[in-house]
């Protein structure tokens, strides 16, 4: 149902994406896996369509010239050239990278501006649904972001990007610098979520073995290029990939 195919970011003459061809079906978990630098975010940014805004704030500020090469598909459509907000419209959200929810706002706040493509009654639904799965964020309902932990951060971030409705949820690292208990909570819940709402779910981490569990299918990306894929069956049976990516 999205497919990105043979993309490439240029910053400037940096390549960042080298042909990276990547697939998500429907109710389907994806992993995309990968160090530090190897393009995880930039293929999120170019997914969710935050990239061509970059892009081109970048061009009128005469700042550094990025290039995007390739296309994006979504339900069929080719999607490449439409605006973020568009895509937003479509379905596709991005829960980004050190989970940007507002600090000086409260959780209800926060959750409330996620709800910008919801109708009153998905906004309350989901909120109540948010409550439910993350039962930690109920009683911190009018504690300012900033206040919050890391993982209740995470939690919000994920719950903002509920209240807009995906039909694909991007997550770009969302257990970043996180302890394994609460790693282990999102993770559960990020399956939870997938079945309960059925929608699909694309996850960049690191690490892969945290999320290795819950995914259908996997991406290896390495210096900008998607050097393996395959099912979590497949990956797990690759001696080199258990030793290099999962540390099993
Ligand atoms: P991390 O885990 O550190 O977030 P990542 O896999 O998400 O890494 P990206 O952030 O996509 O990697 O970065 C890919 C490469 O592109 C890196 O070498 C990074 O330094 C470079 N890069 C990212 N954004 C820019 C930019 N605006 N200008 C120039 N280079 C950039």
């Amino acid at each position: 149902m999205l497919e990105a195919r043979d993309l490439m970011v240029f910053y400037e003459n940096m390549l960042a994406l080298n042909n990276v061809t990547i697939r998500c079906e429907a109710e389907e978990i994806v992993g995309v896996f990968g160090a530090n630098s190897a393009g995880k975010s930039t293929l999120m940014y170019a997914i969710s369509g935050i990239m061509e805004d970059i892009r081109k704030k970048e061009e009128m500020a005469g700042g550094e010239r990025i290039t995007i090469l390739g296309t994006i598909t979504y339900l069929g459509q080719e999607i490449t050239r439409v605006k973020p907000s568009k895509r937003a419209k479509m379905g596709i959200i991005l829960c980004p990278e050190r989970r940007r929810i507002f600090k000086e706002s409260s959780v209800l706040e926060n959750l409330r501006i996620g709800a910008y493509l919801a109708s009153p009654s998905q906004a309350r639904e989901t909120m109540d649904y948010v409550f439910t799965i993350f039962p930690a964020l109920q009683k911190l309902k009018k504690r300012v972001g900033g206040f919050l932990s890391g993982g209740e951060q995470q939690m919000l971030a994920i719950g903002r990007a509920l209240m807009a409705q995906p039909k694909v949820l991007l997550l770009d690292e969302p257990l970043l610098g996180l302890s394994p208990l609460i790693q282990a909570i999102l993770v559960r819940t990020t399956k939870e979520i997938r079945d309960e709402k059925k929608i699909s779910i694309v996850i960049t981490e690191q690490y892969a073995r945290p999320v290795l569990p819950i995914i259908d299918y996997g991406f290896i990306l390495e210096n900008g290029a998607a050097v393996l894929e395959g099912t979590r069956e497949e990956l797990l049976g690759n001696p080199d990939v258990r030793s290099a990516y999962f540390g099993v």
